[in-house]
């Protein structure tokens, strides 16, 4: 498996989709981001996004992860 990407800026978790396991792509994650006022999960295989307040991160982190577990899809390949 390659190596992972750099995380971007405010990401503080990320989790491995199942379609990532399957392929060895390190790239198909589910990207737990804190802000200021709100913490979100957005899954880089299907394109989805959760969000709760920023003190519910606990909770925001145990979807991405249960996401991540059962996520098989694939991003659309851009060019
Ligand atoms: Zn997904």
């Amino acid at each position: 498996m390659r190596a992972t990407t750099d995380w971007p800026e405010g990401v503080i978790a990320r989790y491995l989709t199942h379609a990532a396991e399957l392929l060895h792509d390190p790239d198909l994650t589910v990207d737990v981001a804190k802000g200021t006022e709100e913490s979100t999960a957005t899954c880089r295989g299907c394109g989805i996004r959760w969000r709760k307040w920023a003190y519910e991160t606990g909770a925001v982190k145990q979807w991405a992860q249960q996401h991540a577990e059962k996520c098989r899809a694939l991003p659309r390949p851009t060019a």
